[in-house]
């Protein structure tokens, strides 16, 4: 028998009135009843996670289970894994904050740095959950619209949007959900050019190969922050990191708590970072197959993909939002899932396709070559 509810809704803080939050993914079984599918006939091909198993050694967690001490809290210094993060990154050990998958990194820096009132920079699109994370803590943003073309920004115009309010500038490099990198003398130049915290989302590094995390041992206003949920086939384990100056670390650290990593997420990602050249021939066979399909949708003809240095591939949709909007509908009811976007975007005639594995691949060009030609 349920019990009728007491009382009311929580009252919450202002800054929710007309508050635009992340747009949650629907989940695969209801796009699947929507458009008449079973739920293990959807293809996820819009959240960029990794279409391998992860590490062999991964799989045998029911070995290690008993290694484990699962009613102890784990070690909060994550001493070992940041051990691993120093050799993999080549920095010490006190370089490091592992958190709970990049968002809790992002979230751990707005904490650190926001004021209710202060300003926040970034060049758009991007990726949405930098906003969600500045105005939780009351910030405002002041967004530097990217080249329509080709979505390039120069350090310039980033500067000039900084304000004497501005507290954090975030880049996402390379950026999602356009694929294209920022040079690392570009991302110096505004570290240089500004005493706000600059936090450099590298979520997608190792497709690239480029990082700007050497730079944190000179610029103690620079965080980077990376994920092992992409190149290390590990979304679903949530395990993030950032690294910045020591100094920077002791004041990330005040704000860090204490347990928000389970001690079967770190074992497991202790694991991957013992496997690397996994990781990389994986990284190896995605950058590939990026190119592969990358040329088979430009040879098609019917829409336009851009270059991209991450796992995926932003394209456009000749004829506007509406048209790019009839392409996704399309291919969900083949199977297919890719990333759209609000009409009002600067990318909303685009769709964004994450690369899986070939004959994934190849399925999908074959239904994109049927529901677009
Ligand atoms: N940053 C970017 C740019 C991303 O695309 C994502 C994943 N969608 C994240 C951060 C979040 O990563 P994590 O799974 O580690 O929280």
């Amino acid at each position: 028998m349920s019990k009728a509810r007491v009382g009311r809704a929580l009252r919450i803080r202002r800054m929710f009135e007309g508050f635009d939050p992340y747009g949650w993914e629907t989940p695969s079984r209801e796009i699947a009843a929507a458009v008449g599918l079973k739920p293990e006939e959807i293809v996820r091909l819009d959240t960029n996670t990794s279409p391998f198993a992860p590490s062999a050694e991964l799989g045998a967690l029911s070995r290690v289970a008993e290694r484990l001490e699962v009613n102890q809290y784990p070690d909060t210094t994550y001493l070992d894994l940041r051990r691993g993060l120093s050799g993999y990154c080549g920095l010490g050990v006190d370089r490091f904050v592992v958190t709970n998958g990049a968002d809790e990194g992002l979230d751990i820096v707005t904490k650190t740095v926001l004021d209710n009132g202060d300003e926040v920079v970034e060049p758009v699109p991007t990726y949405s959950m930098f906003r969600v994370a500045s105005e939780v803590m009351g910030a405002r943003m002041r967004y530097v619209d990217r080249d329509p073309d080709d979505f390039t920004i120069s350090p310039e115009d980033v500067l000039a949007a900084v304000t004497p309010k501005t507290r954090l500038v975030f880049l996402c490099n390379p950026n999602s959900p356009t694929g294209n990198p920022m040079g690392l003398e570009d991302v110096e130049k505004i570290v240089k050019g500004t005493e706000a915290t600059v936090t450099v989302d590298e979520a997608y590094y190792e497709f690239w190969g480029k990082t700007a995390a050497s730079l944190t041992e000179r610029y103690d206003n620079l965080v980077v922050c990376r994920t092992f949920s992409k190149a290390f086939s590990m979304a679903g384990v949530r395990v993030g990191y950032l690294v910045a100056g020591e100094a920077t670390v002791g004041q990330l650290n005040l704000v860090r708590p204490p347990n928000s990593l389970s001690v079967i997420s770190i074992m497991l990602a202790e694991a991957a970072i013992r496997n690397l050249p996994e990781m990389r021939r994986n990284v190896k066979t995605i950058v590939s197959e990026r190119e592969r399909v990358s040329n088979a949708i430009r040879k098609m003809g019917t829409v336009s993909p851009y270059p991209s240095e991450t796992n995926f591939v932003l394209f456009r949709v000749p004829g506007g939002a509406g048209k790019a909007a009839a392409l996704h509908r399309a291919l969900t009811e083949k199977g297919f899932v890719v990333r759209s976007y609000p009409a009002s975007s600067a990318v909303g005639d685009c769709l964004r396709l994450t690369i899986a594995a070939r004959e994934t691949n190849d399925r999908f060009l074959e239904a994109l070559r049927k529901v677009s030609g």
